[in-house]
């Protein structure tokens, strides 16, 4: 079973023919109102590929968390490692332009509330799970007790986003580091060389057992530190309407089926297809495809 560990957020957007200026008000369009944060994306994104998952989260006790917890269950999604209360749950007030920019502004709310002691409490969940699959819009502090707390043949996997430092032992536990392009530069900084490769080989020097880059339309390479091998797995061409949520359904994706016992290249070819499914769809979660339209893909 996969148990995703991280945030969940109510996306609220507003479209707008500009952005105010300070002190300024101007109208926008109705409000859009939609369950996202990379946690429960990837919970969702799983589930509608038909894996056994579960969520390990914190919402609100408010109408936003009621729309998560209900976008969660139709899915499929094991709730009951779900928290409630202590804080308002997440938000991101997102205001699009008619080029179609996004300005941004996170309430990170009940997600910045969710504990190691909510990790060390869920002990049941992390032990019935194969992979666990965590990324950083959580406490750093929760995210290293997830990884001190996986029982033994439990795979992490962490997608560091948004990007930060990682302690030693949370990079030593993941298998793999799942990273965009962004996310890579972010990490190795200056000297990370041009190519894939390159910040391949200085993701694995940085101490995880395997690392995964997605590439866009260019699809992924994976990194096995133990073999030395890089394999790059091409995405199926595809017309692109919305990229949202296609690193999340691919690290979802991928998770599951390295569950499932697949070698980390087989499971990055099937995730490619996962992530290159959502960006022919509108929307994060409402992106993500089943099974079925995978194969059509
Ligand atoms: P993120 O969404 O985190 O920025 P990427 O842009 O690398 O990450 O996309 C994640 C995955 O989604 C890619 O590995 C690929 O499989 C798929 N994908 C993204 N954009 C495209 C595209 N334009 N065409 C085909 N597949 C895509």
């Amino acid at each position: 079973d996969l148990l995703v560990v991280g945030s969940a957020n109510a996306d609220l957007v507003v479209g707008v023919d500009r952005r105010p200026a300070p002190g300024e008000t101007v109208l926008g369009s109705d409000l859009a109102v939609h369950p996202g944060g990379k946690g429960a994306n990837q919970a969702v994104a799983a589930a509608r590929l038909g894996a056994r998952t579960a969520l390990l989260a914190r919402v609100g006790d408010d109408a936003h968390g009621r729309l998560l917890l209900e976008s969660q269950r139709s899915a499929g999604v094991d709730t009951t490692g779900v928290l409630v209360g202590g804080a308002p749950t997440g938000v991101a007030l997102i205001t699009v332009d008619p080029s179609g920019d996004n300005s941004i502004v996170v309430s990170p709310g009940a997600n910045a509330r969710l504990t190691p002691e909510d990790i060390r409490a869920a002990g049941p969940l992390l032990s019935a799970s194969r992979v666990v699959s965590v990324q950083l819009e959580i406490p750093l502090d929760t995210v290293a007790e997830t990884a001190r707390a996986l029982p033994s043949g439990t795979r992490l996997v962490l997608n560091p986003s948004p990007p930060a430092p990682l302690p030693a032992g949370v990079l030593a536990a993941c298998d793999p580091l799942v990273v965009n392009e962004h996310e890579a530069r972010s990490i190795l900084g200056r000297d990370a060389g041009t190519t894939p490769e390159s910040w391949a080989q200085a993701l694995t020097a940085l101490g995880p057992r395997s690392v995964v880059i997605t590439l866009g339309a260019g699809g992924a390479l994976a990194a096995d530190t133990r073999t030395g091998d890089f394999v790059r797995v091409p995405s199926p061409a595809v017309d692109a309407v919305d990229t949202t949520g296609a690193g999340d359904a691919f690290t979802a994706a991928l998770a599951w089926r390295l569950g499932l016992g697949e070698e980390l290249p087989e499971a990055a070819a099937f995730a490619v297809r996962v992530g290159a499914a959502a960006v022919t769809k509108e929307g994060a979660q409402a992106s993500f495809p089943t099974a079925e339209e995978v194969s059509a893909l």
